[in-house]
C-alpha cells in the first residue's frame, strides 16, 4: 500500500497539493480536513457549540461521513447529503478549528481514516496525519507557508466564491486557528523530525506535487 501523509498549517495548499499528487499516482485522495468540516456542520445545524463535549458525543455515532466521486467530481456527502460546498464556508473552518480539539471527534474521525489508508492507496493530507494518524507512514511531508502568503491565497478563493471578507479578518483567522491547532493538548499539528520540510511560499501546486510524486516515484523503483 502506497501511504503519503502530508500535514501542514491552514492555507498552505495542501489539499490542492494532494489532489494532484493523488491524479498524478493514479490513487486516492483522502481531505481529512474536510471531515472535521462536515462534522463541525453536522454540529453547527443543530446549534451545539464545541464546549458541549457530552452532548457531540452522545450524537457522534450518527454522524455520517463518505465521499463519492474522483477528483474535480469528488463530493463530501454528510447523512447522504451533498455538502461539499457549505463545508467550505468561512463560519465553517472556524467551527471545525475549534470542534478538532476534542479527543472523542478525533478518535471517532481518526478511525475512519486509517481503515481507508489500511486498504488502498492513498494521500491524506491534514494535521495530525504524519504524527498520529499514520506515523508509520513511509512518505511523509510537511508543507506550509508564510501566514501572509496563505492569508492572500485564501482571500483570493474566498472572493472567487463570492465571500467577500476583509484581508485582515481572514489573516487573523489563519493566525487563530493555526494557534489552535498547534496548541491543543490532544494530537497537535507538529512537524515530525522524518517528514520532509517544503514550504510553498515561491513554489506553484504543481510544482510542489511535482517534488512530491518524484519522491515517491524514486523510491518505489529501488
Ligand atoms: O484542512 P482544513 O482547513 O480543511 O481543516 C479544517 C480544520 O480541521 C482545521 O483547522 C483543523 O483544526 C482541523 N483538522 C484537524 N486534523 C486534521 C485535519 C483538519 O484537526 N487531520
Amino acid at each position: 500500500m502506497i501511504n503519503i501523509a502530508i500535514d501542514g498549517p491552514s492555507g498552505a495548499g495542501k489539499s490542492t497539493v494532494a489532489k494532484l499528487v493523488a491524479k498524478k499516482l493514479g490513487i486516492t485522495y483522502l481531505d481529512t480536513g474536510a471531515m472535521y468540516r462536515a462534522c463541525a456542520l453536522y454540529f453547527m445545524r443543530r446549534g451545539i457549540g464545541a464546549d458541549d463535549e457530552r452532548a457531540i458525543k452522545k450524537m457522534l455515532p450518527d454522524v455520517e461521513i463518505s465521499f463519492t466521486g474522483e477528483g474535480e467530481e469528488k463530493k463530501v456527502l454528510l447523512c447522504g447529503e451533498d455538502v461539499s460546498r457549505a463545508i467550505r464556508e468561512h463560519a465553517v473552518s472556524k467551527a471545525a478549528s475549534d470542534i478538532s480539539k476534542l479527543p472523542c471527534v478525533r478518535d471517532f474521525l481518526v478511525a475512519s481514516q486509517r481503515k481507508i489508508a489500511a486498504c488502498s492507496d492513498v494521500v491524506l493530507d491534514g494535521r495530525d496525519i504524519t504524527s498520529n494518524v499514520l506515523p508509520h507512514a513511509e512518505f511523509k511531508f510537511y508543507l506550509t507557508a508564510s501566514v501572509q502568503v496563505r492569508a492572500v491565497r485564501r482571500y483570493k478563493e474566498l472572493q472567487a466564491r463570492g465571500e467577500n471578507i476583509e484581508f485582515d479578518k481572514i489573516k487573523a483567522d489563519i493566525e487563530d486557528r493555526d494557534r489552535n491547532d498547534m496548541q491543543r493538548a490532544y494530537a497537535p499539528l507538529v512537524r515530525t523530525p522524518d517528514s520532509v520540510y517544503i514550504d510553498s511560499g515561491d513554489m506553484t501546486a504543481e510544482q510542489v506535487a511535482q517534488f512530491i510524486t518524484d519522491k515517491v516515484k524514486a523510491k518505489n523503483k529501488n
